[in-house]
């Protein structure tokens, strides 16, 4: 061993597009994933848990092959048994591979919701990540449309419950069925074919395994060429109609407002019916906060039985951004400074009863006991408690003018 005193041990650097979260940052991120689980109960959706590593063919297999994440950004890697394991880059695919495996369409309808980690070689900029987090929510098992309203009702109610609802748009758009969606498919191709020289390189790959994807190109060599396309509005079946009327009749009903945007198709090739992203002007080119759709064609594909299902997803950084700061409260409800060591058990009494009640609560009581007072005080929090002896006797005062200062005092009337 060498005993050069020194040679510098280079220091780990987090690997790129990570992010390490302490302070403003992890408070805004534990608000939106409790505003989360607090609204996905009220619109009965179960948690589900989903492992973070799939076989590599569950997202090749259901995200389709011409789809950016599976041909630019998934983290894939053989084990140590020669297996190819995928990071999730997305929920939605091992939800339904854990439906098929589990035979979960026993209890369909199923509404599902979880939450946590999902990987993607992207280049990191603000707002887009390698490792990012969503909320998400499916409905698998039901074709109708009412479970389409109930999803977006739901994505609604989170962004209000969050704050953020301002500046935030819900565009929504029909894919259609399949008949539809072949008919529209023929037209578009026709149309990008008459411009093929004027597309850009990704384009015109798109054009020959995935036309719809040029749809949403953000190339602005695409863009004239995309937005002159036929709508799928002459293509759609009168079931398709009926579908989208129902979808966006419970919108209506429910007072959520929404926009038709015809260009959006989204990057999966399994939607089928709704599209929709709900888009701030508030995060520059990382707008879209939530975004989902019906994807019936995605559990037979990867071999289940014929399920319908739609869902949604929204990034938890991009949500956390838009949280205004004073709807967080940092503060713990109770800090204790312990100012004399003789009152140390009554102090540790004091908090057992305390947080019996609910009361959440810190003590300080370390460092010189005449300190400890100024470093409590420091301490965010409602209430301020001070414990110790005066004249052989303990000395408790609670400072604090408020309904929680008020409960603690009620609460430690016997100490
Ligand atoms: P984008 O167009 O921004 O690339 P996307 O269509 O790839 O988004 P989805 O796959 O629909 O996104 O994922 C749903 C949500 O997850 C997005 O609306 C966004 O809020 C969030 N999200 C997606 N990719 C990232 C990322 N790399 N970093 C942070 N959040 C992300
Ligand atoms: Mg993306």
């Amino acid at each position: 061993m060498s005993k050069d005193k020194s040679a510098k041990i280079a220091t780990p650097q987090p690997v790129r597009g990570t992010q390490d979260m302490l302070g403003d940052f992890a408070d805004r991120f534990a608000y939106v994933v409790d505003a989360f689980e607090r609204v996905r109960r009220l619109y009965g959706f179960k948690r589900v848990e989903v492992p973070v590593i799939e076989p590599t063919a569950v997202f090749a297999r259901s995200l389709g092959e011409t789809t950016d994440v599976v041909s630019k950004e998934m983290y894939s890697f053989d084990d140590r048994g020669g297996e190819s394991i995928t990071l999730r880059p997305e929920f939605t695919a091992g939800i339904s591979r854990a439906f098929i495996s589990n035979g979960w369409q026993q209890y369909a309808p199923l509404k599902v919701a979880t939450h946590g980690p999902l990987f993607r070689y992207e280049r990191p900029q603000k707002g887009r990540y390698r490792q990012f987090h969503q909320v998400d929510a499916e409905v698998l098992g039901s074709d109708s449309p009412l479970m389409d309203t109930e999803l977006l009702v739901f994505a609604d109610h989170l962004l209000r419950e969050l704050g953020v609802s301002d500046g935030v748009t819900l565009n929504l758009n029909t894919l259609g069925d399949a008949d539809s969606r072949d008919a529209w498919r023929a037209a578009l191709v026709e149309h990008f074919q008459a411009h093929r020289g004027d597309l850009s390189e990704d384009s015109l790959v798109r054009l020959d395994k995935n036309p719809m994807r040029i749809l949403d190109s953000k190339d602005p060599k695409d863009r004239p060429i995309a937005d002159s396309a036929p709508d799928i509005d002459a293509y759609l079946t009168n079931e398709a109609q009926d579908f989208f009327a129902a979808v966006t009749a419970g919108l209506d009903a429910a007072g959520v407002a929404w926009k038709r945007d015809a260009r959006l198709v989204r990057g999966l090739d399994y939607y089928r019916h709704t599209a929709f992203e709900f888009i701030t002007d508030r995060l520059g080119a990382q707008g879209t906060v939530l975004g989902g759709g019906r994807y019936d064609g995605l559990i037979e594909n990867l071999g289940g039985p014929a399920t319908p299902a739609v869902g949604w997803a929204a990034g938890i950084e991009r949500l956390a951004m838009l949280v205004d700061a004073e709807r967080i409260d940092n503060r713990i409800d109770a800090v204790i400074a312990l100012e004399d060591d003789a009152a140390l058990a009554q102090a540790q009494q004091a908090m057992a009863l305390l947080r019996a009640e609910g009361i959440s609560v810190e003590m300080v009581a370390n460092g010189s006991p005449r300190k400890r007072y100024d470093k409590a005080a420091k301490i965010p929090a409602h209430a301020l408690i001070s414990i110790g002896m005066r004249d052989g006797a303990l000395n408790r005062n609670v400072r604090g003018d408020n309904e929680t200062a008020k409960r603690v005092d009620a609460i430690l009337q016997d100490i």
